[in-house]
């Protein structure tokens, strides 16, 4: 059972018109990019400092086609 103080809520953050989860640390945003390749199949994620702030984004490459 999930106690809702612990529960993590992620700081998030305008980029432009998309709000983005931000990461305080690039080891946590690298952690999270693992994560959702693995959970969730997504795969190409790479990590980036934030123009706006002190913290990390993903960011999903997005290939010419
Ligand atoms: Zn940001």
């Amino acid at each position: 059972m999930r106690n809702k103080f612990q529960e993590y809520e992620p700081e998030k953050c305008w980029v432009g018109e998309t709000q983005k989860i931000s990461y305080a640390t690039r080891e946590e945003a690298e952690m999270a990019a693992k994560v959702a390749e693995y959970d969730h199949k997504i795969s190409g994620l790479s990590v980036y400092k934030c123009e706006y702030g002190d913290h990390w984004h993903l960011t999903k490459e997005k290939k010419a086609s």
